[in-house]
């Protein structure tokens, strides 16, 4: 794992690139496109989760006392619709006390902004909230943004957000207005094109994802 400053961390593990390579290669079709991503978004999870807390604790095995750890956040995961959803699959399944809200942005055709059409959040979560933002394609950050300003209006303090690819100027724009978000990804690309998609990239994910 390779981190860039101590807030973008890139997950190099051979299994998560060779992965990442049959996410971006045209010739996979979608049913092989959702099996990839499913098993890189486990790996992406998981090397977020090494910011989560723990609280000590004593154990009894059946030889004798050990020490352990156990996990002491309260955990939301909060896929951006539509593409995140196979990303929160992966993440239910490593952290299945989470809790789940969906998050759908579109963008207001006059601001040009991501605006929520649909989130089901509460009117306030516990201090000690963890929210992981699974948005699979950091291309803009439009939509990054839009998903985590919905958790600091509730004052979460501590966001992370997950994707396949990120480009520059998507980490720039949430790190310009959230500095402390911790991004996890598997490949900071070139840049993005005049269309807004990534490249070198992976092409439109949910597209790819439920092959439309
Ligand atoms: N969304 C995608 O699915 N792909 C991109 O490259 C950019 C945004």
């Amino acid at each position: 794992m390779i981190a860039q400053g101590n807030k973008v961390q890139i997950v190099d593990h051979p299994l998560a690139q060779h992965l990442l390579t049959r996410l971006r290669a045209y010739q996979t079709a979608p049913h092989q496109f959702r099996r990839y991503a499913l098993e890189l978004s486990d790996f992406l999870v998981y090397e977020a989760a090494r910011q989560m807390n723990v609280r000590e604790t004593g154990v009894e095995t059946p030889v004798g006392p050990a020490k352990g750890a156990v996990l002491s956040d309260y955990v939301i995961i909060a896929p951006v619709l539509r593409a995140g959803l196979i990303m929160a699959e992966a993440a239910q399944k490593l952290l299945p006390a989470a809790r789940i809200y969906h998050v759908g942005l579109k963008r207001d055709e006059e601001t040009l902004e991501a605006k929520s059409y649909y989130d089901k959040l509460p009117d306030s979560l516990p201090n000690d909230c963890r929210v992981f933002v699974l948005d699979p394609m950091l291309a803009t950050g439009g939509s990054a943004v839009s998903a985590i300003d919905l958790f600091v209006k509730l004052n979460v303090k501590t966001i992370q957000l997950v994707s396949f690819v990120a480009a520059p100027e998507g980490i720039k724009r949430v790190h310009d207005k959230h500095p402390n978000v911790h991004i996890t990804t598997a490949s900071v690309d070139t840049q993005l094109n005049e269309l807004g998609y990534i490249v070198p990239g992976l092409g439109d994910a949910g597209d790819r994802i439920f092959g439309t």
